[in-house]
């Protein structure tokens, strides 16, 4: 179970077989680092890691233990790329900047691998690629359109007829899709507590049970307050993404939260390993309210999607998941579900993550729009980057002002809606 979350979203697959680790003790008394991160999911350590590795004197403080928010209890799904097509980015930003950032984004998936092996984390990491199905034919064109702009990059995707995703899925519910190689899938939360071990094995320190509940000015630097300890820093990376508390009220309002559910079945049996999922891609379908699913090492399907802000919503999507699995694979049959459990992660109202400086030496990176597993651990290099001094025109990510959502109170009745129009909409033939 995870700790300190409401029950409905409590119950997660990847607390109940994460791998033994070192307890993350809280910060007790006094202490100084060069670089402080605020948060313990990818974002703060991965860039803890990027330091460490370069001999820079990190400390990672985490509210409650290292993966506890989105980062470990995600679909696992390391996906390649922004939210938005080549040809939008380099539109937004330019060829310069574009490319750079399409260019950190595409490499994410091999940068988590390359971690994982030369870490040696044990989280069942494997890149058999990403498939994007259709479910109608503009969402056919849709992924056509994608695979020829990456396409003019050098970057080959593989589109695929109905009967190949029929084979590769083993649904009957698409037209076609689009194979992304680039993709590959994890178990997060062990991924979460691997960085964590390299960190400290690399002379970095990780506090669990440590709160942030003060940032000051002290001297040149900072000065970091938690319930037990104080931690002066030269410069602070703030990495709590949809988990962004009342400390830093600006960088809240920057944020959509969302929630996203999960379940999984026990081990299916080897008849319906061999024909859901055989090679073990990653899918994440073409819906406005998309689903999400893949197997697992052991051979569990996992399934997901968008969540509610209350425990009956939330009850009612966990089993509208259930019944969109026996809907996708009717072959499963009466098969026994295992676990259920959700988290937040953030959006923002153009889909694109945000790197803003928060103050003199404050950096923060949030709002992965979903892609957070490679992305995330993308971001802790360029934040590391920041962290030794890198200009902020040169880094991979534009540095902009934190800017907030207009009208961001009234953020909750604003998604929901939204999310039931999206609903309406897929189930229009046009
Ligand atoms: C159910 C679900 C499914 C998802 N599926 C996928 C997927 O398949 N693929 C993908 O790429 N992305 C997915 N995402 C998104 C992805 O998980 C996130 O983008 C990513 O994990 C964000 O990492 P992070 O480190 O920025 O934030 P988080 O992992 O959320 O970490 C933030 C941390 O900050 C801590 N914190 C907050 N306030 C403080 C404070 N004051 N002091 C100290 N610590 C603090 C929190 O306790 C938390 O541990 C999913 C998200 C969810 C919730």
């Amino acid at each position: 179970m995870i700790a300190d979350e409401r029950p409905v979203l409590a119950d997660s697959l990847y607390t109940a077989t994460a791998n033994p680790s070192v307890e993350a003790a809280p910060l007790e008394g006094r202490a100084e680092t060069e670089v402080a991160v605020i948060g313990a999911g990818f974002t703060g350590l991965s860039t803890a890691l990027h330091l460490a590795e370069r001999g820079v004197a990190v400390t990672v403080l985490e509210a409650q233990s290292p993966g506890w928010g989105a980062s470990g209890r995600n679909g696992g799904q390391i996906n390649p790329g922004l939210k938005h097509d080549p040809e939008a980015v380099i539109a937004k930003f330019g060829a310069g900047m574009g490319g750079r950032m399409l260019d950190l984004s595409s490499a994410a998936p091999d940068l988590v691998l390359d971690i994982v092996r030369r870490h040696a984390i044990d989280c069942d990491a494997v890149q058999p690629g990403w498939i994007q199905p259709a479910h109608d034919a503009a969402s056919m064109r849709m992924l056509e359109d994608r695979a020829r702009q990456w396409a003019a990059r050098g970057v080959e995707l593989r589109l695929l007829s109905q009967a190949e995703v029929r084979g590769l899925i083993g649904s009957e519910a698409y037209i076609g899709g689009l194979l992304d190689p680039r993709g590959g899938n994890l178990h997060p939360l062990n991924y979460a507590l691997g960085l964590a071990d390299a960190v400290r094995r690399l002379g970095g320190r990780v506090h669990g049970r440590s709160r942030v509940t003060a940032l000051d000015r002290e001297g040149a630097g900072h000065l970091l307050r938690t319930e037990r300890g104080e931690l002066a820093a030269r410069r602070v990376v703030v990495a709590t993404n949809a988990y962004t508390d009342r400390f830093l009220p600006p960088l809240g309002r920057t944020l959509l939260p969302i929630r996203s559910v999960q379940v999984a079945t026990q081990p299916l049996s080897d008849n319906l390993r061999r024909s859901i999922l055989p090679q073990r891609q990653a899918v994440a379908d073409t819906r406005r309210v998309m689903v999400y699913y893949r197997t697992d090492a052991q051979g569990r399907l996992l399934m997901g999607g968008r969540g509610a802000f209350d425990d009956r919503g939330n009850t009612r999507l966990l089993e509208l998941l259930r019944r969109t699995t026996r809907e996708l694979f009717p072959q499963v049959g009466e098969v026994e579900w295992a676990h259920a459990w959700g988290g937040d992660l953030a959006l923002t109202t153009d889909h694109y993550t945000r790197l803003c400086v928060l103050g003199d030496g404050i950096v923060s990176a949030t709002a992965y729009n979903g892609r957070g597993v490679a992305l995330a651990t993308a971001m802790g290099r360029v934040l590391a980057d920041w962290a030794t001094g890198t200009e902020e025109g040169a880094l991979d990510f534009p540095v902009t002002a934190p800017k907030t959502v207009p009208f961001h109170f009234l953020r909750k009745p604003a998604i929901q809606a939204a999310i039931g129009w999206s609903r309406l909409r897929d189930a229009l033939p046009f």
